[in-house]
């Protein structure tokens, strides 16, 4: 059989890989929009649910040593004053680069098509997907289809129109910096720092020896001039942070703000159904969810875990219709306690803090 993936990000990498040898990707493709060396974001925490599934996925890698540990969290107030640390289990702190580059060579018996934009699907009289119609015309015929085309899926919206995303009520700078003595000083600890009034935190974590992860979140509705532009990010992060711990002031000096992405952060409510026949929504197109759970990329790779499993002795139509209805039904109570968490762990960022410390921003 063949598999059409559309969407190159974790999902689709991870999905091409999970299925290497199954019968339904007897053939596959990915379909990819973007093209190659465009920037490809900053990075992520691999969570011990991510680890596991990555081990299944393509074994033949040593997922832990792909970025920094990540073994403790520490919460402090934005002088730097520690409210709160505490040891977590091991996480590990990945540049979404190279760690693409890793699923993308676990997933190469896959033919990726860099550059092409999925725009409508064609379908059989059944309402089963036949093909994918690209932007430029061309056709990309199949019998199993993934979508994994993100937080604002093309493929979601022909098939499910009415699932929304939500309002954006938090948005984040994501930026790295090369920061040596910073990374030194970080070590294994994810260090967040907190305004005590509420909405507005840093945090930050060391990707490399060299390099540090770090984001700035802020109440959307307080702060509604920031754009997209280097400019723009760079004297909003200047005008917030003076007084700031010394780590802070660090990052800043050491970013180069061109780099630096703004994101709206958006959470989908969850869906009844992640399946059409033989199409399954994949990632953050199944279940996109706000930051403060870290679970975007590990959710991600545990469906697609899943779904190699479930699709394992698939041999005929009904049998991926099957799977497909299965993998619905185990991955929605997930994606309800992660909309629920980071709705939890939203409210309390954008409330003063308390005499209680901020919350750990995981959730396992
Ligand atoms: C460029 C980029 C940078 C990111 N940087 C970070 C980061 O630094 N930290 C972090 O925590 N998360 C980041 N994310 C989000 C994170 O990767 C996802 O939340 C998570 O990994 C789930 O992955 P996904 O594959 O479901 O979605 P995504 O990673 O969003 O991947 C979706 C893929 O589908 C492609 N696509 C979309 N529409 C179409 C279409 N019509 N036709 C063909 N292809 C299409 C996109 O180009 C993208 O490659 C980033 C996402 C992107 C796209």
């Amino acid at each position: 059989m063949r598999s059409v993936i559309i969407g190159g990000g974790v999902a689709g990498c991870a999905v091409a890989a999970a299925l290497r040898g199954s019968n339904v990707a007897s053939e596959s493709v990915i379909l990819e929009r973007r093209l190659p060396g465009a920037p490809n974001g900053m990075g992520f925490i691999l969570m011990p649910n991510g680890i596991q599934a990555l081990e299944s996925i393509a074994p033949e890698f040593d997922w832990r040593s792909a970025g920094q540990t990540i073994d403790h969290v520490s919460l402090r107030s934005r002088s730097g004053a520690i409210f709160a640390e505490t040891p977590i289990e091991s996480a590990v702190c990945v540049s979404r680069e190279r760690f693409l580059e890793m699923l993308r060579a676990a997933a190469n018996q896959t033919q990726f098509i860099d550059g092409a934009s999925m725009a409508g699907l064609d379908q059989h009289a059944d309402k089963s997907t036949r093909a994918v119609r690209l932007q430029d015309g061309s056709v990309i015929e199949g019998d199993v289809f993934f979508a994994c085309d993100g937080a604002r899926s093309r493929t979601r919206e022909i098939l499910f129109p009415e699932a929304k995303l939500s309002d954006v009520a938090v948005q984040e700078i994501v930026s790295v910096a090369d920061a040596p003595a910073l990374a030194r000083s970080l070590g294994t600890t994810f260090r967040k720092f907190h305004d005590e009034e509420g909405g507005l935190a840093v945090g930050m974590l060391a990707e490399s020896a060299t390099r540090v992860v770090w984001f700035m979140q802020f109440d959307a509705a307080r702060w509604t001039n920031v754009a997209s532009n280097p400019e723009s990010m760079q004297r909003f992060m200047f005008e917030r942070i003076r007084g700031w711990a010394p780590e802070v002031l660090e990052a800043f000096h050491h970013t180069d703000f061109s780099m630096s992405h703004l994101w709206p952060t958006r959470d989908l409510p969850p869906m009844a159904a992640l399946a059409h026949r033989n199409l399954a929504l994949v990632g953050d197109a199944a279940h996109a969810c706000l930051p403060f759970t870290s679970q975007g990329a590990n959710g991600a790779l545990v469906d697609a875990a899943l779904l190699a499993k479930l699709l394992a002795e698939s041999q005929s139509a009904q049998d991926i219709n099957a799977a497909f209805t299965r993998y619905s039904a185990i991955r929605r109570p997930h994606h309800q306690r992660m909309f629920d968490e980071g709705r939890r762990l939203r409210a309390q960022f954008l409330a003063p803090i308390g005499r209680s410390a901020p919350c750990i921003p995981l959730v396992a």
